[in-house]
């Protein structure tokens, strides 16, 4: 080798394809890792599914839930469930709390189509529910495709009815409708943005009329009177329901060889699971570890299942005083992992990234230092000390790992739960998984990323 080359093996920074340089049986973990995920990703659509997944996959492992007033021993397994909506699962360390507790965070929301409180109505005898989109949307992507109805309603005398139709081959499926382009000539005029527009993003329910001599809306009748037979629900219940349209398709393989995975929700399920999955499998932590599945994470984190709220920083409270010792010292010295969704490079749209400084598939998990918009204004930036830190721990592990900003200065941006975890007076920096079509109701990843990613997570809380 010459001095030249040499001296540049040595100084450059240079980023390699992680399918090219992992070995085969890395290759193949990751494809048996991902088989896994997608069964997650088919059974959990919506939050309330994937904590219900979440806690009976915890009970297997020896989970419990938390009970105020006991005292715990290092190795025992707790889980905190708020609302069915948010969960934080803890195995308890070999020091107590204050020594600090390794926290991975991951989202279980994505973008989707909920139900409007009063979504039912008829037109020219059709029936259709009303929408109004949670998440940032592109909304021409939601037509036309097949979607499932998931969701509960929440009854007067205090019961949970569950809905889940669409999923099964045998089950009705719903969907929005587009116009035809022979009459869109108007239509097309119109922005992409606008393209389809919020009000317009109406999902057909059926059409067959109540038989009656008689009156109006019957086809909205009759559909009131199927889901009373099913669900024992009336018109009025909707309002105090959570109903959502999502993709009614189920995860797949991309591409010849296998090595990619398309599916709905992977933003932030694609971080989730590996969070989730690493938890389950910390035994004899020396510090305590503590992985958290949020809601409402597309939606700013707002509520009492978001992570601006006080949920995580009581866990973190109870966990503390199960030991009598202070929960405010153990934030202080507590670590965390935001773990959430960058977006890849996209080999069409290039243009939208400075790739000197973006996430690219199969280069395994992505550290995002900062998020933000117009001079990183919103974000919280992680320290240089703690991305020293996590950068030794990735290559200690030997973990494929680069680093990314979302698109090129002032093309957009966005936000991660991460300020809400600094908030707390932890150390953090977001990390996780490139995706392409992010957002779309149907993301691509890559599963070696992905298998990086729990990877990672197990290396942090174990
Ligand atoms: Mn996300
Ligand atoms: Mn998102």
């Amino acid at each position: 080798m010459s001095d030249i080359k040499k001296l540049k093996e040595d100084l450059f920074y240079q980023r390699k394809n992680g399918r090219q340089i992992s070995d085969e049986k890395t290759l193949e973990t990751a494809q048996e890792y991902c088989d896994g995920y997608k069964r997650f990703l088919d059974n959990a659509k919506t939050e309330r599914e994937a904590v219900k997944i979440a806690i009976k996959m915890a009970e297997e492992n020896g989970f419990s839930p938390f009970q105020y007033g006991k005292q715990y021993k290092a190795g025992d397994k707790v889980y905190f469930n708020n609302r069915g909506k948010t969960i934080a699962l803890a195995v308890f360390g070999s020091e107590t709390c204050d020594n600090g507790v390794n926290i991975t965070a991951a989202h279980i929301d994505s973008p989707r189509l909920d139900l409007k409180p009063n979504p039912l109505y008829e037109e020219i005898e059709l029936a259709l529910f009303k929408t109004h989109y949670y998440g940032g949307i592109r909304k021409y992507q939601w037509t036309a495709i097949p979607l499932a109805l998931h969701g509960v309603f929440a009854l007067k005398d205090g019961s949970l009815k569950s809905v889940a139709i669409g999923e099964n081959e045998d089950e009705p499926k719903f969907v929005i409708n587009d116009l035809l382009p022979h009459l869109a000539a108007e239509q097309s005029k119109r922005t992409l943005a606008e393209g389809i527009k919020g009000e317009e993003l109406n999902v057909l329910v059926g059409s067959h009329p109540f038989k009656a001599d008689e009156g109006s809306e019957l086809v909205k009748l009759n559909i009131l009177k199927l889901l009373n037979e099913k669900y024992g629900i009336r018109e009025e219940d909707f309002l105090s329901a959570e109903l959502e349209m999502v993709p009614a398709y189920k995860a797949c393989d991309i591409g010849f060889d296998r090595s990619l995975i398309g599916a709905y929700g992977q933003d932030d399920r694609v971080c989730a699971y590996p969070a989730l999955t690493a938890v389950l499998k910390v035994e004899n932590p020396q510090k305590t570890a503590v992985a958290i599945l949020a809601d409402k994470e597309e939606v700013g984190s707002m509520g009492n299942t978001g992570l601006e709220s006080d949920f995580l920083r009581f866990v973190i409270g109870d966990l503390a005083k199960s030991q009598g010792v202070d929960s405010t010292v153990a934030l202080r010295n507590s670590k965390c992992l935001s773990a959430d969704v960058n977006a890849g490079v996209d080999p069409t749209f290039q243009e939208v990234s400075e790739k000197r400084n973006a996430s690219f598939l199969n280069y395994g998990v992505v550290i995002t230092k900062y998020t933000g918009a117009r001079g990183k204004a919103g974000t919280s930036d992680a320290s240089a000390e703690y991305m020293a830190y996590v950068r030794n721990m990735l290559d200690n592990a030997n973990i494929l790992w680069q680093t990314g900003e979302l698109g090129k200065v002032d093309a957009g941006g966005g936000g991660t739960v991460a300020k809400y975890m600094a908030n707390l007076g932890v150390d953090f920096v977001d990390l996780g998984v490139p995706v392409l079509s992010m957002h779309a109701p149907f993301e691509t990843t890559a599963k070696l990323d992905v298998y990086m990613c729990y990877r990672t997570m197990y290396e942090f809380m174990k």
